[in-house]
């Protein structure tokens, strides 16, 4: 397949029909705002007017279910992707227009959360690249993830409306609609069948956004579905007077997908969040089977044709759901319909915490899926034959691999019962699901269990977000690497070349000096730019340990004031993160940072020394700033809590040197740029496992450490929060009495250890700048090409041969 040339004359007319239609009367009327929207409105309907690619024969299509896709600004990336970025430019200048500006006009969509969302994001852009004919199913919110002020340094949350109605990007196309029932009750019909008669419907529409490969003439659907009443009015209801009741169905149509839930990590068991995982669903399946019947195939051939990868389990009702049509609506015995369902989904793991995984209050779900919990129920008895079989009379082991216990659905053991592969999203992730969360299914299918790396995006996360390294790479390799990541192991052969080292430091500069500025227009702060940068961006949550990050600073500071005069490299510490509205201790580490920076940046003796920065509305926009500039990362979760992390790998490749447990995908980033070009810290999986085991005291450990005692006391003492000694009472409390669960404690000597390493390794600049070289050229393995083609190996073309369920 090959790349679409860009046609100017196409182009100006597209542009043309863009303004007319907005009711203009000239280009010159347009705001920039405007003319972003006739741009990317443009290029929309270029995009729509070319023919589809042709998927590569004998390959199941993708379809990828994710409640969340963390997208990102799409007018630049789709330039950039199509190869006509400086066409366009030249183009737009001719109008008098700045691309760069223009691109600045559009908000992110912002569908997601976090790591999970952002990881569907790059392997929609991963698969399109490497011809993987996939469709990402997800949901069109009208309101992404909360934006986020500060307020006197506390989160403030306001409502994230990132106007969808008028995103030039989306193609509606009523023709896919789709009808979803709710609640109602499950009856024998004439027959002698079951059937789901649902207490009421709602509409299901379409809205198509582009996903276009890298310069390859592939363009595939990211299909977000909306919800909507069928009608205006149910006319029966109207006519029968029943004026409210007709339009409160079209209220609760209009709520269903309104909002994204904000939590990252953690469950909470609304109603409306199980209506939104079931109404994602069955738009999707009913989507896939329509797509398979149109092509004219079997309904038992579904699993050779289609592969549906479920990104953690909220979209594990789609099991149940492609069941229920196979039994209900094909008539299909439960034997084939079992063969053919449990042959097409497989399961993405993301989390191993208690309180992340999913589990639905059976009632609740009857009451809205009264034939799906049959379904499930059948599921799970004839599992517990399997089960029976294998450990006779053992209950223990049937409570753990129960579907449904204690009237809760567990939807992670539904996934692994019905799925025929299970992947974790690291090497050590990977293992701790068939360790510690599997182990008796691993026992029962252990061909089942898989690996595979998350990656990120080197197009957007190296080529987009940090053009002038992406230039100095192509200017030294001279050949394409941005869809063959592996390429940059030749820049190894530059770690110690003086001139290409100086175009590196410059860059990293630059990049810094284009924070600086991003940050003094933002807050207000000036910041040095000659200074170490270290960043830490990513959720707020305790186990990924921003507080840690904070107990670092604080005994800087506290250092810094007891001995002014002592040998320290300036930092500037950066922190980027959203705490879910909800999570109270979260909170109170985002408002205990920001009055520690607010002190140390007003403290005439610290001056440049020092800078703590809490950038505000952490979201891939930001991101793209602050990674370029980074030099120090900060990878610094509770061993065995980070699945993978990915923001790791997007800092790595841009030459910052990873501050890091092992955890997650560190280890990996270890393995590949080697242990002497990271500073690894902190206890280890077995030895987190250890020392809880052996009886944690924090206190007595805080008892034995005075310097640990003395920073503790200053947030006690209200220092930082001008005498109020109840300001971080939740904070101090969990560090404290409240056992230390995440050993922040048991590794602040480590951390603050392998800190000082980092910054004697700063004060030799071209040391410094080797490594970092050395992490930019050996991070090709974390390219999402990489993990899409491990898909594709492991699970999705290797069906067959994997294990069968029986
Ligand atoms: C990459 C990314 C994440 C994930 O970061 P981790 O450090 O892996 O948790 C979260 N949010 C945004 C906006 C990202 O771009």
């Amino acid at each position: 397949m090959s790349q679409q040339k860009f046609n100017q004359a196409r182009f100006e007319a597209a542009l043309t029909r863009q303004w007319q239609r907005a009711g203009l009367a000239s280009t010159d009327e347009m705001t920039s705002h405007q003319w972003w929207q006739a741009l990317s409105g443009a290029l929309a309907e270029m995009l729509a007017a070319s023919a589809p690619a042709k998927p590569a024969k004998q390959q199941r299509h993708v379809n990828y279910i994710s409640m969340e896709f963390l997208i990102g600004r799409l007018t630049g990336n789709t330039l950039l992707n199509l190869g006509w970025y400086d066409e366009v430019k030249t183009a737009l200048a001719a109008h008098g227009r700045d691309l760069s500006d223009l691109l600045e006009e559009e908000v992110d969509p912002a569908l997601g959360n976090g790591g999970l969302g952002r990881l569907a994001a790059c392997f929609l852009d991963s698969m399109a690249t490497v011809g993987q004919a996939a469709t990402g199913y997800g949901l069109n919110y009208q309101y992404g993830l909360f934006r986020q002020s500060f307020d006197d340094g506390r989160q403030m949350e306001a409502p994230d409306d990132w106007h969808r109605e008028s995103y030039p990007w989306f193609r509606h196309n009523t023709a896919l609609d789709v009808d979803v029932g709710f609640g109602g009750k499950v009856v024998k019909n004439s027959e002698g069948r079951v059937e789901w008669q649902p207490g009421f419907m709602l509409r299901g529409e379409a809205w198509d956004l582009p996903v276009v490969g890298y310069r390859n003439g592939v363009t595939q659907p990211l299909r977000l579905w909306q919800a909507s009443h069928r009608q205006p009015f149910d006319l029966t209801l109207f006519n029968d007077g029943k004026f409210l009741q007709a339009e409160q169905q079209g209220i609760d149509a209009a709520k269903l997908t309104k909002v994204l839930y904000p939590n990252d990590n953690h469950q909470e068991g609304k109603r409306l969040r199980l209506m939104q995982q079931y109404f994602q669903c069955a738009c999707s399946v009913a989507d896939i089977l329509r797509r398979h019947h149109r092509a004219g195939r079997k309904i038992a051939e579904l699993p050779d044709f289609e592969v549906i990868q479920l990104n953690d389990t909220h979209p594990t009702i789609a099991i149940p759901e492609m069941l229920r049509v196979l039994l209900d609506e094909h008539q299909l015995s439960w034997d084939e319909a079992w063969a053919i369902t449990s042959q097409t989904f497989a399961y993405t793991n993301h989390t191993l915490m208690p309180e992340a995984l999913e589990r639905w209050d059976l009632r609740l779900v009857r009451s809205l899926l009264p034939r799906h919990v049959m379904i499930i129920k059948e599921i799970d008895r004839r599992f517990k034959k399997q089960v029976d079989k294998q450990w006779p009379g053992d209950i223990a082991v049937w409570e753990k691999l129960a579907i449904v216990h204690d009237n809760q659905l567990r939807m992670a053991n539904l996934c692994v019962v019905s799925g025929f592969a299970v992947n974790g999203v690291a090497a050590l992730h990977s293992e701790l699901v068939v360790k510690d969360l599997f182990p008796e299914y691993h026992q029962l299918w252990p061909g089942k269990f898989h690996n595979v790396t998350n990656g990120i995006t080197p197009r957007r996360w190296l080529k987009q977000c940090n053009p002038q390294l992406a230039q100095l790479i192509d200017d030294t390799l001279k050949v394409e690497w941005v869809n063959n990541l592996d390429a940059l192991k030749g820049l190894e052969a530059f770690a110690d070349d003086e001139a290409f080292r100086q175009r590196f430091r410059q860059i990293k500069h630059a990049n810094k000096v284009r924070l600086a500025d991003y940050i003094q227009r933002l807050t207000g702060i000036q910041v040095n730019p000659e200074a170490i940068f270290d960043v830490q961006i990513k959720r707020l949550h305790e186990y990924k340990r921003q507080h840690l990050g904070l107990l670092h600073i604080l005994s800087c500071y506290r250092q810094l004031r007891d001995n002014p005069d002592m040998a320290f490299v300036p930092r500037v510490f950066l922190f980027g993160a959203k705490a879910a509205p909800g999570y109270y201790l979260a909170k109170n580490i985002i408002h205990a940072i920001n009055k520690v920076a607010e002190k140390i940046n007003n403290d005439p003796l610290i001056g440049d020394k020092m800078k703590v920065v809490f950038i505000p509305d952490y979201r891939v926009s930001a991101a793209e700033l602050l990674i370029p500039a980074a030099d120090i990362s900060e990878q610094i979760s509770t061993a065995g809590y980070e699945a993978s992390g990915t923001g790791n790998m997007k800092l790595a490749l841009n030459g910052a040197l990873t501050v890091g447990t092992l955890d997650g995908a560190n280890v990996e980033i270890a393995e590949q740029v080697g242990e002497e070009n990271i500073f690894i810290f902190g206890h280890t999986v077995d030895e987190v496992k250890a020392l809880r085991k052996s009886g944690y005291a924090p206190l007595k450990l805080r008892k034995k450490e005075k310097h640990l005692d003395a920073i503790l006391k200053e947030l006690e003492k209200g220092f930082f929060s001008n005498g109020d000694k109840q300001a971080f009472e939740p904070l101090l409390y969990s560090l404290g009495k409240g056992g230390d669960h995440w050993l922040a404690l048991a590794d602040f000597a480590s951390y603050c250890e392998a800190q000082k390493r980092a910054e004697q390794l700063y004060l030799d600049q071209d040391a410094w700048t080797s490594m970092a070289i050395l992490n930019t050229a050996r991070c090709g393995m974390f390219s999402a090409d990489r993990s899409i083609r491990d898909y594709q190996q492991r699970i999705w073309q290797a069906r067959r041969s994997g294990s069968s369920n029986g």
